[in-house]
């Protein structure tokens, strides 16, 4: 299927996609390695959060973000990780997917936004929507959805939450926002 079609349902599924062709991967990195990981750069992705929250009172951006997440996990369903084939590009694949438990749905990375990105699934992604690694989830699961400084706000369609003013300007329909995904940078 192609990526168009995925993202033109994304916000209206009422069901997580299917895995892709011989199933979920196995992460290579032992348990005992990713979660003691995952503790210890705990405090830095807080602190990381509460910085941004601190800044977003210094400057209000020109979108207020109003409402509440609806648990449908339709966010999760495609996840985008910036493709790069650089050290640091590689590091970055290995944290998110061995770590955080993505996975890629598409063999080779797509044009999202004109930047090549991989389009990812997330194995903690429960069936009825919630989140397997709450306490744990990536900052970027975190921040979700995204009201920019400069820029427009990201936010599924029919997640719960909306933007205020609206966007696009001419609906206040949570339904008709812009549907966009989690971009991991
Ligand atoms: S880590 Fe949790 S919140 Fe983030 S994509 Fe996976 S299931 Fe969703």
């Amino acid at each position: 299927m192609e990526l168009e079609d995925l993202l033109e349902g994304a916000g209206e599924a009422t069901e997580p996609p299917p895995p892709p062709p011989g199933g979920i991967p196995k992460q290579w990195l032992p348990g005992w390695i990713r979660w003691s990981t995952k503790w210890i750069a705990l405090p830095f992705v807080l602190i990381d959060l509460f910085m941004q929250k601190m800044a977003r009172k210094l400057v209000r951006p020109p979108f207020k973000q109003e409402g509440a997440c609806k648990r449908r996990g339709n966010c999760c369903h495609y996840v985008m990780i910036r493709y790069s084939k650089n050290l640091i590009g590689r590091l970055f694949f290995l944290w998110y997917t061995q770590f955080h438990g993505f996975y890629p749905r598409m063999k080779k990375p797509q044009i999202y936004l004109g930047k090549k990105m991989y389009v990812m699934g997330c194995r903690y992604l429960q069936k009825d929507g919630s989140c397997g690694q709450y306490r744990f989830r990536p900052l970027v699961c975190r921040q979700w959805p995204v009201i920019e400084h400069f820029g427009y706000p990201h936010i599924l369609k029919g997640c719960g939450y909306r933007s205020n003013p609206p966007y696009p300007a001419e609906s206040d329909d949570e339904l008709e926002g812009n549907p966009l995904l989690k971009i991991i940078k």
